[in-house]
């Protein structure tokens, strides 16, 4: 059924899409031979194993052909040999909490129609699932732009705008007026060639219960940042996947009442949750049970948390555009304004910074307990977490939180493209799936913060420079 689907909404073949780059793709890619041959590298497959040294990959007219120890291998003669020394390869990043928009004022978000594409494919994402969408046909847009070589970007997979219920906050989203509206919403978006759906914090349990049936009749999957739903019940309607994790259950709240949303987390409360035994714990083995995934965005919550954190890198500085970075800064002064902290929460520390432990944990709890936890950024929240950028940070924050470097990578690889359906053309380095895969100067399974290092992002076989990318958005991010 899901063949169908995609069938009928996008006839995709990456060989045509890679003779048909318009120069304005063109002038990023600097490795287009049909046959290349990575050597010498060090390979984090994606699929969880250990990193193994001194390997050549070897790509073919848009596939991996091979993966084998350098000392054994025949180059083939009609190869491009880049002699990789000191490089790590990883599989192409599937990043699972990827808008294309971006805070431009209070309550109000923008479309990065041109620099986020650009971010994301710099950064090593190579494919994303947009996970809400304010401008849905911006999105659709986005994609067949890419798919047709007239933009640089990843592949996507475009979620529908959000399924929200009455009383949002948010003034870009239609509000759902029942079951029925849901029902009709997904069906009319499902046309439109959208794959996926997120619900949102208001939307009521009928109209959850209808969007999740109408979605699964045509082979669509539904996540949901949820709060007038707590997760529990979220699974038992049959949802495929939740975001954020632990910080947005709103089903640990002492008093509230079925269905509603005070959209107001907790952080007290939160930091307090025992994630191993009890009530928690229960609601990761409820889950898993009903097989349903949980995406991390860890970076839109270190945001603000934390007085230092995270640094403030030049490169995302330079990003931005003069008022959003005026924004960012002023936001984060008064984030971590000692005073108000005190007002508020009567100490000196933040207890978001015991929250945001309490979410690691729970990330951690959930994917050890065996659930399927996907990465993502959302590049939302105070500002400052940018496409791509901000899935490398993902990774730094997943290895903090306490999995190993190749775990990470597997998280944010492997796991993502099971979730889509996808694992048997992308999400690994492996024979016969397509070469997305990102080149890195460095080890990132010793130090994970080497994957901001990023040198060359191969998708379908094609190498676009990363930095020539990212140079081409400088003060955009924010305008467009
Ligand atoms: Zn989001």
């Amino acid at each position: 059924m899901k063949r169908l689907l995609l069938a009928l909404c996008l006839a995709y073949s990456p060989l045509i899409a890679a003779q048909n780059l318009l120069p304005e793709v063109r002038k990023f890619v600097k490795v287009d031979s049909p046959v290349v041959a990575l050597t010498h590298v060090r390979v984090i497959d994606g699929t969880g194993a250990a990193a193994r040294e001194d390997q050549t990959v070897v790509l073919s007219h848009g596939k991996i052909e091979s993966v084998s120890d350098a000392a054994g291998v025949k180059v083939p003669s009609e190869a491009q040999v880049l002699d990789l020394h000191g490089y790590t390869v990883i599989p192409g990043i599937v990043g699972m909490h990827d808008h294309m928009f971006y805070p431009v004022g209070p309550g109000s978000f923008g479309e990065m129609s041109y620099s986020f594409p650009r971010l994301y494919l710099a950064g090593g994402v190579t494919t994303i699932r947009t996970t809400g969408s304010l401008e849905p046909y911006t999105d659709l847009e986005i994609h067949k732009a890419v798919e047709e070589g007239k933009i640089p970007g990843p592949k996507m997979h475009v979620t529908g705008p959000y399924l929200e219920g009455a009383g949002s906050w948010a003034l870009q989203l239609h509000q759902l007026s029942g079951p029925e509206d849901a029902t009709r919403t997904v069906n009319y978006w499902l046309d439109e060639c959208v794959d996926n759906f997120k619900a949102y914090m208001f939307i009521t349990h009928d109209e959850l219960a209808a969007a999740i049936t109408a979605a699964h009749k045509r082979g669509a999957k539904v996540t949901g940042h949820l709060c007038s739903i707590g997760f529990r019940e979220a699974a038992s309607l049959g949802i495929d996947d939740l975001e954020h994790g632990l910080m947005v259950d709103s089903e640990f709240t002492p008093g509230r009442k079925l269905g509603e949303c005070k959209d107001e987390e907790d952080p007290v409360l939160m930091g307090k949750l025992d994630v191993t035994s009890g009530p928690v714990h229960d609601m990761i083995l409820d889950l898993i049970q009903h097989h349903v995934a949980m995406t991390s965005t860890l970076p839109v919550f270190e945001m603000g948390t934390f007085p230092g954190r995270p640094t403030l890198q030049g490169r995302i500085l330079d990003a931005l555009a003069p008022d959003a970075r005026t924004l960012l800064l002023e936001r984060i002064v008064r984030s971590n304004d000692a005073a108000a902290i005190r007002k508020r929460y009567g100490t000196d520390v933040s207890p978001w910074r015991a929250a945001f432990k309490k979410e690691e944990e729970f990330e951690y709890a959930f994917s050890r307990a065996g659930g399927l936890l996907l990465a993502g950024l959302d590049p939302t929240g105070m500002g400052g977490v940018l496409a791509g950028f901000g899935d490398q940070r993902e990774l730094e924050l997943l290895v903090e939180a306490g999995f190993t470097p190749v775990e990470a990578i597997h998280t944010a690889t492997y796991n993502g493209a099971q979730y889509l359906g996808e694992l048997d053309h992308i999400g690994t380095i492996a024979p016969g799936k397509q070469a997305d895969l990102v080149v890195i100067n460095g080890d990132p399974s010793r130090n994970i913060n080497d994957v901001e290092n990023v040198e060359t992002v191969f998708k379908d076989g094609i190498g676009y420079d990363s930095a020539k990318l990212i140079d081409s958005v400088k003060g955009q991010v924010g305008i467009r």
